[in-house]
């Protein structure tokens, strides 16, 4: 992740800025930028590192979302998968999978206000527990990322 020289480095007072972090605090960041993707993540490996049915992400790219306090804890959660998180309070906080490496993923409810950016889709729907429902209209994807 770029250290410094995102937009919001450039201007913090920006519309494209969006500043983050953990529960407890210790680990906080800002992504700039237009979102490349936002969904909401039904999918089993997201289910079990947030412990919630589903996981809203917002995803930018790598260059423009940086640590701005302390240290993001990082594991493999699959083969191309390095999900990030913060150490002290467990917060899920990043999804970064090597199949495109340009980008990163922010849980979108890590963000100071994440009522500014709202899911457009659903993915993983075949991995949907299903007391879960979806009655916002959204388009629907059986698996990830849809081609675009
Ligand atoms: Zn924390
Ligand atoms: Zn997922």
């Amino acid at each position: 992740m770029a250290q410094r020289g995102n937009g919001c480095y450039r201007d913090p007072m920006s519309d494209s800025c969006y500043p983050g972090g953990c529960l407890c605090g210790a680990v906080r960041y800002e992504a700039s930028g237009v979102p490349r993707y936002l969904c909401f993540c039904h999918c089993q490996s997201c289910r079990r590192a947030a412990g919630a049915p589903l996981v809203p992400w917002a995803t930018f790219a790598r260059a423009e979302v940086r640590i701005t306090r302390g240290t993001l804890a990082q594991y493999r959660s699959s083969a191309r998968v390095v999900r990030g998180f913060c150490a002290a309070c467990g917060t899920s906080l990043t999804y970064l999978n090597e199949a495109r490496g340009d980008d990163i993923d922010l849980t979108l409810a890590s963000l100071d206000e994440p009522a500014r950016l709202a899911p457009t889709m659903h993915l993983w729907v075949s991995d949907k527990l299903p007391w879960q429902s979806i009655d916002d209209g959204l388009p629907r994807y059986l698996e990830g990322v849809p081609p675009e």
